[in-house]
């Protein structure tokens, strides 16, 4: 496992890779401090996942996760400080996977990459049968092969997850509850707001209007559903 740290306090670096190392031995932990750097690390590097802080000398976290997200599907954890302006959904919507806020446990930090981990090889049991095929959407199960019109798609492994447990059960609508427990384990309760922010995310990647969604269809209050319906 290759794991990159982009964050300039050399304290949560030696912290993070500790906390890496005791629970991955042989584990290979690569550090940036600033964001630029670490950009050219994660596309030099390949790593299985990323941890990135929020305040760096040069361009904030912030950036950094848009900008990984046009080259990169690496599961990205970001660390904020608590007390510190952070808007949630903001990362969430440029890309990252999970946060966590400083000061943070290994025993925490250990459990959100866990989550992110198993998440990130796509789920890889009961992936036979035949690809769905819904309209100009096909999602090929064997590959976890996303389609729009003929072109492929890139989707994050949370993604394709939420993509996944609607797609198993299409026209069904699928509550709140259940898609969160499906994409974040069980870990997270007042999760509705960053799974609109996902769904935004897919919708756009499906090319699916968020204004006027046919695809992946809301039942306000309850859940949402992959519609076979155009209209
Ligand atoms: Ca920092």
């Amino acid at each position: 496992m290759k794991v990159i740290i982009i964050e300039d306090d050399p304290e949560i670096v030696e912290a993070v890779s500790l906390c890496f190392d005791l629970r991955w031995p042989g584990v290979e932990i690569v550090s940036a401090n600033e964001g630029i750097a670490g950009l050219d690390l994660i596309e030099k590097e390949s790593p299985d996942i990323t941890i990135l802080d929020v305040g760096l000398p040069d361009i904030d976290g912030f950036e950094v996760c848009r900008r990984i997200r046009l080259f990169s599907d690496v599961p990205v954890i970001m660390l904020t400080v608590k007390y510190q302006e952070f808007d949630k959904v903001k990362g969430l919507e440029l890309g990252a996977d999970d946060y966590i806020t400083k000061p943070f446990s290994h025993v925490e930090l250990l459990a959100r990459v866990k989550a992110v981990l198993r998440r990130s090889p796509m789920p890889q049991l009961e992936e036979e049968g035949e690809p769905l095929i819904v309209n100009n959407l096909r999602i090929d199960y064997a590959c976890h092969e996303v389609r729009v019109d003929g072109a492929k798609v890139k989707l994050t492994p949370m993604e394709y997850r939420l993509l996944h447990s609607m797609a198993r059960n299409v026209g069904k609508v699928i509550p709140h509850s259940v898609l969160a427990e499906k994409v974040w384990g069980g870990n997270y309760v007042n999760s509705n707001d960053y799974l609109r922010v996902y769904i935004q995310r897919l919708r756009g990647k499906l090319r699916d209007d968020p204004q006027n969604s046919k695809l992946i269809v809301s039942e306000r209050g309850v859940g949402y559903k992959l519609s076979k319906q155009r209209d």
